[in-house]
């Protein structure tokens, strides 16, 4: 059964967040929309309140909170602007979450500590100038050279990428292997060949970055390499199971600013001698509003609770994901209508929220790719595969006891940056050592985890 309260951590997260936005940003937030700005000193300042690393592990530089807070931490910011939001996005969803889950000891210390206190900016790069949605079709390659890679190619559309400290990458190691030569590397910048730019002319999402990477022999220390050569795919896909639930979540709020400024608005305005409100078209749009809001929000709530206690969740992501953001963008529209002629100008923010909703139907799934996804769980042509490094529950929770969790350790021959090759526990979670599970496993063992997962998850929720 889900407890749908809010936890007395998760309430002072919601109010920190709301004074933060209500006082940094919110007064703020239309000049820097129309002129453009991006202000790293707000990202510095939630770096310092811990938003940064909400969700990671105190031992790495984290605030150790739960995936409600965090959902919550996204909701308010979206609700003041999505730039915000997207850098919890892309920083802590895509990066951070993804350096805890796959990587090795020493590359969370190395990466991973100094992204949770907000010191360094990272990013995630996927998507290419001719592959998005089909991003197995990845045309960056990464040749192996000695005791590292050499990274050729570019990626577009990347948020932060004229900003961010760190990148994690994903290039093709053997194009003839399609998605199983792709391959995770984290790249910093510095690194000689690797340049950056800022795309101009976006519809929206003004006070954030967004750009391209160029990498012309760059040189990738075999230390650097995230999880196994071919591995990447699979763990871009966990890392978007991140992305999504920030997404989602943040969309929630934007919808929210919607009905707030809605609300404001119908009971200001009037037409034929009575407040908009009264009119019942109206209320049907606040109806719809408020309504999509609330499912919005369960959705997201299912998702956390699976997140907390380590459970798979793609299916339930890439749900609230479709459906909270395709709910933000008919609440704009709604919005504006509601606002007359005022909404189609920038005197009120509804305007902007269209402008920034449109995004996210885009990024981390298209909507049409989430339709497709959960048909395809429906009709059962899609199952989860067992992955050789399964989410970890959030600080402070545990898997049920009923789901079989076998991390396995990295069999490659990726030295540390001690030069020794790695022990099974210095791989940390990747080692398994953490939950005490063999490092190898049959076939037939991985179906039936995947079937037990299914099973409490399943259960878990009635
Ligand atoms: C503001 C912004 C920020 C972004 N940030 C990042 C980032 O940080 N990192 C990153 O890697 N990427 C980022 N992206 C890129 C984003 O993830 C891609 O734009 C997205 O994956 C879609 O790819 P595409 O734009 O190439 O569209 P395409 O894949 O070319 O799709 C075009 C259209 O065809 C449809 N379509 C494609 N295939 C199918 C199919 N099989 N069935 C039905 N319809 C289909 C799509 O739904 C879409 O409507 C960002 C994009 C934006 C707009």
């Amino acid at each position: 059964m889900i407890d749908l309260s809010l936890t007395p951590e998760n309430r002072l997260v919601q109010d920190t967040v709301r004074d933060f936005t209500a006082t940094e940003i919110e007064p703020y937030i239309r000049d820097w929309d129309a002129r453009g700005e991006v202000h790293l000193e707000v990202f510095r300042r939630m770096g310092e309140l811990g938003f940064l690393g909400a969700p990671i592990p105190e031992e790495y530089g984290g605030a150790g909170m739960d995936y409600v807070s965090l959902g919550i931490l996204c909701e308010e910011l979206e609700a003041a602007d999505t730039s915000f939001r997207v850098a919890m996005s892309v920083h802590v969803g895509l990066n951070s979450l993804t350096l805890l889950h796959w990587g090795t000891e020493d590359q969370k210390r190395r990466f991973l500590v100094t992204q949770a206190r907000g010191e360094k900016l990272a990013t995630f790069a996927l998507t290419e100038p001719g592959v998005g949605t089909d991003a197995a079709n990845l045309t960056t390659t990464a040749r192996r050279d000695g005791d590292g890679y050499v990274l050729n190619g570019s990626k577009i559309w990347i948020s932060l990428a004229d900003v961010a400290d760190h990148f994690l990458v994903f290039a093709n190691v053997d194009r003839a292997k399609k998605h199983r030569g792709i391959t995770a590397f984290i790249v910093e910048r510095g690194m000689a060949g690797l340049t950056t730019g800022t795309i101009h002319g976006k519809m929206g999402i003004h006070a954030g970055n967004t750009g391209t990477l160029f990498f012309d022999d760059v040189r990738v220390p075999v230390d650097n390499r995230l999880g196994e050569e071919g591995e990447g795919f699979t763990i871009a896909m966990s890392a978007i199971d991140q992305g999504r639930y920030t997404v989602a979540s943040g969309a929630v709020g934007l919808a929210q600013a919607c009905l707030t400024a809605s609300l404001r608005y119908a009971h200001e305005r009037k037409t034929f001698g009575e407040e908009i409100g009264r009119h019942q078209l109206v209320k049907q749009m606040i109806a719809k509003m408020g309504a999509g809001i609330d499912a919005g929000r369960l959705l997201c709530r299912q998702a956390a609770y699976l997140k907390n206690r380590g459970l798979r969740n793609t299916r339930e992501t890439s749900l609230a994901k479709w459906f909270c953001t395709d709910h933000a963008v008919q609440s704009a529209l709604d919005a504006i209508q509601i606002h007359g002629a005022y909404g189609y100008s920038n005197e009120y923010p509804v305007e902007r929220y269209l402008r920034n909703a449109k995004a996210a139907v885009i990024y981390e799934g298209t909507s049409q790719l989430h339709t497709l996804i959960q048909a395809d769980y429906l009709l059962g042509y899609r199952e989860d595969k067992p992955m050789r490094c399964p989410p970890l529950p959030a600080s402070g929770f545990q898997r049920p006891e009923s789901v079989a969790v076998e991390r396995r350790p990295l069999v490659s021959d990726a030295p540390t940056s001690s030069g020794r090759p790695p022990q099974p526990r210095e791989m940390s979670d990747a080692g398994g050592t953490r939950d005490g599970i063999s490092p190898t496993r049959s076939s037939a063992s991985a179906k039936t985890t995947a079937s037990r997962n299914a099973q409490a998850r399943g259960s878990l929720l009635k």
